[in-house]
């Protein structure tokens, strides 16, 4: 049986319902953190909790409960799913309350929160994928992790209805992010990634692999980047929670190098391996 976290109760699937009236269902009022699971144990807790506080500082959404209580909770919905590589997904919304735009009075937010089963094998794309480059028509506070997500939405079914699995997206000549990853591109043996401003959200996976990159002596830029050079990169590769680092191979009819996952990219991969792999032995003693 599937449990799912609503507020601070376990239930079964079924019996998890939200207000109609709940502002994240009305106006995507509401944020949302989704974190990989390995060994049974969230990966880069932290990092994630502190994106979450920052979601909820900049939306002036109060968080229901203190992060430590937060993190049992979720560490127990773990457990009873019996996750052991998985991705955790939770949400808070400003509440439910009579429509009108204005925060309402005396509202109290609603979290709810999943975990399912996500085997690495199932989301690793050693050999590549493809990409179509769309419009990023999305607000200007995309470093919010919001639950309003349409302009993704559209974009990954754009991408997807060309065939391609990820959409990276576009203003004007500038590339920002994918639809839900970062996008860094290998250039004379340097990454170059899109600063973590208001245009992208600063992904736990590119903080990590900047991280990685500085472990492994391969620098790191991070500046904008056009179109043009994504298209001439070396090697371009994406970064999410789901998609750990995923090499791009080609940008919807143009290839991009060799075809191939490049050498860095590949690097990067196995340093990604080789810790998840510590952190599996290690869940086992
Ligand atoms: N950008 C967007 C728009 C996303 O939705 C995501 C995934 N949530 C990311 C980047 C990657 O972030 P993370 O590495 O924290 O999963």
């Amino acid at each position: 049986m599937t449990i799912i976290l609503y507020q601070d109760k376990f239930l079964p699937r079924e019996q998890g319902q939200v207000d109609m009236e709940d502002r994240g269902y009305q106006f995507g009022d509401g944020i949302y953190e989704a974190i990989r699971v390995y060994g049974g144990k969230m990966f880069l807790l932290d990092l994630h909790m502190k994106r979450l506080e920052r979601s909820a500082r900049e939306l002036r959404l109060k968080l229901p409960y203190s992060l430590e209580h937060l993190t049992d909770n979720l560490n127990q919905l773990i457990r009873q799913n019996q996750i052991n590589e998985g991705l955790v997904y939770f949400q808070i919304t400003r509440g439910a309350a009579h429509r009108q735009h204005l925060f309402p009075d005396h509202i109290e937010s609603v979290l709810t929160g999943s975990a399912v089963s996500l085997p690495r094998e199932e989301t690793l794309r050693p050999n590549g994928i493809k990409v179509s480059l769309v419009d990023d028509i999305r607000w200007l506070r995309c470093d919010i992790k919001t639950l309003n997500l349409l302009g993704n939405v559209l974009a990954r079914q754009e991408a997807h209805e060309k065939g391609s699995e990820e959409a990276i997206l576009h203003r004007g000549a500038t590339v920002t992010e994918g639809s839900s990853c970062n996008v860094f591109i290998v250039q004379n043996g340097q990454l170059v990634t899109h600063p973590a401003d208001h245009f992208i959200l600063n992904g736990i996976t590119r903080l990590h692999v900047i991280d990685l990159a500085g472990k492994l002596n391969i620098p790191v830029e991070e500046r904008t980047f056009s179109t043009d050079e994504l298209y001439h990169a070396d090697e371009v590769f994406i970064t999410s929670t789901g998609a750990e680092v995923k090499p791009v191979v080609q940008i919807d009819e143009r290839v991009i190098a060799s075809g191939k996952p490049g050498s860095i990219t590949q690097k990067l991969m196995n340093a990604f391996d080789e810790e998840v792999a510590r952190i599996k032995a290690a869940a086992l003693y």
